[in-house]
């Protein structure tokens, strides 16, 4: 970096200690990375330091940073057209909307925007509730849908804990993961049936007449990457049938090629009702969100308003980015290449580093899209960080990650793997040398 951009840097990290408002942090307890410059896989920090972004910062950079084409669309609807109000047809808007609906699965072929995902979640439970006429919502524990008042009660994460004031109508459930398995499975198909069976007495034990949806993350992501066992989100399709409740798929981190399919539903061939999407959708460039709506719950709103709405609906600069996005993954076959990234080299190179390192208690994932799940011991599987917080050993190892020149995406007690679809097999290969090297700290407070 030049003398210039260091300096423009020393500058922002000034102001930022002195303006800035951090999400979910204690203001004065942390030390924010500056960022002044990034491309593809890559991003320099304040003292010029490059580091391989293997969070995609929050996991949304599915192209990379600063994709060409997708920068030349954004600049030519600046130039054209940077904003119209929602009422208003706009032709960025109405390709997107097409391009969103062809990829999505079955007849979700009715597009709301939003700015992002909590947005999406609240417009979805809206829907399913006036489509419905019922009010409360079943959603997993070990999940996020949002910062917003609505998405983070139904967020089953500490998040919602501490902005608990009274229940929303929500209902928390377990979902399946075997690996801390909340019905005492020993394996995917146990876990698969026993989650199901849970579920189902759930509803029933809330009161099966009284559901308006069901919010689930098809793969949950913030929460730990726990890819469902075969048969689970086709169980959840028929429960949600079977008792009038609106199944939403919440696809804002999954979605977009993520999985290595265009939507992490598509593995298990189900379709919901509603489907929520943000971040991949234009990886970010310009805030943009949304949901997919099905025939059905679209023909609730025919010739009834639908009460709801934002200013930005459907922004053009957002849906340009979005349609210049789309095209680029397709164009540049970017799912398929996450498809073959998991297959390839994250699943074989993560479970080297599992089988090696006393500290990985496991490693799971599909696609660009993996968990590494980091114990004090392997036998008691007590985590290296508890739930819900951080550990010195935990700071460590992001540490030793940064130093090494890898900017990893961690939460409480484990690391993601989640860089852009669009990585290098070589980056790929060089981030996996980082964590393994890194892995080794983690080790020592390991137990045998
Ligand atoms: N849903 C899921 C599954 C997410 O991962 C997130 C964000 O991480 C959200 C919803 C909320 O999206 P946003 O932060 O854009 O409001």
């Amino acid at each position: 970096l030049s003398a210039e951009e260091l300096e423009a840097g020393r500058r922002a990290y000034q102001l930022d200690r002195r303006h800035v408002f951090h999400s979910w942090s204690a203001q004065e307890l942390i030390t924010p990375m500056v960022i002044t410059r990034a491309e593809g896989s890559w991003v320099w920090d304040g003292e010029g330091n490059k580091l391989l972004d293997f969070s995609s910062q929050l996991v949304n950079t599915n192209i990379g940073h600063q994709h060409p084409k997708v920068v030349a669309a954004i600049q030519e609807q600046a130039g054209l057209l940077c904003t119209v109000a929602p009422q208003h047809v706009n032709a960025a808007r109405s390709e997107a909307a097409r391009l969103i609906a062809e990829l999505t699965p079955g007849d979700l072929n009715r597009i709301f925007f939003t700015n992002g995902g909590a947005e999406a979640v609240e417009h979805a439970v809206r829907m399913a509730r006036l489509h419905t006429g019922r009010y409360k919502v079943l959603s997993a524990y070990r999940s996020y849908h949002g910062g917003t008042a609505l998405a983070v009660n139904i967020t089953g994460d500490p998040r919602r804990v501490a902005n608990d004031y009274g229940n929303a109508g929500t209902v928390h459930f377990h979902a399946p993961f075997l690996y801390r398995s909340q019905f005492h499975a020993e394996n995917e198909a146990q876990e698969c049936q026993r989650a199901l069976e849970h579920l189902e007495t759930t509803i029933q034990l809330e009161g099966a007449d009284r559901f308006a949806a069901i919010v689930l993350e098809s793969i949950p992501g913030t929460a730990g990457i726990m890819v469902p066992p075969p048969g689970y989100l086709q169980g959840v399709r028929e429960l949600a049938t079977k008792y009038g409740i609106v199944f939403i798929a919440d696809e804002v981190m999954a979605g977009f090629g993520r999985s290595g399919k265009w939507f992490a539903i598509d593995h298990a061939e189900v379709v919901p009702d509603l489907l929520t999407f943000a971040k991949g959708v234009n990886s970010g460039y310009v805030p943009l969100g949304g949901v997919a709506i099905s025939e059905e719950i679209f023909a609730t709103f025919a010739k009834r308003v639908y009460p709801g709405g934002l200013t930005y609906s459907g922004h053009p600069l957002a849906c340009a980015a979005a349609v210049a996005t789309i095209n680029a993954m397709r164009e540049e076959q970017m799912v398929e290449h996450a498809a073959s990234l998991g297959t390839d080299v994250f699943g074989p190179g993560l479970a080297e580093l599992a089988a090696k390192h006393e500290s990985v208690g496991e490693v799971r994932g599909v696609g660009a899209f993996w968990a590494v799940e980091l114990v004090k011991n392997r036998a008691t599987r007590e985590p290296l960080a508890p739930y819900g917080s951080s550990s010195p050993e935990m700071n460590e190892l992001i540490a030793a990650c940064k130093s090494r020149g890898l900017l990893p995406f961690a939460n409480f007690n484990r690391i993601h793997v989640v860089p852009p679809l669009n990585i290098s097999v070589q980056d790929a290969r060089t981030g996996l040398a980082i964590l393994d090297e890194a892995l080794t700290l983690a080790d020592a407070h390991a137990e045998d």
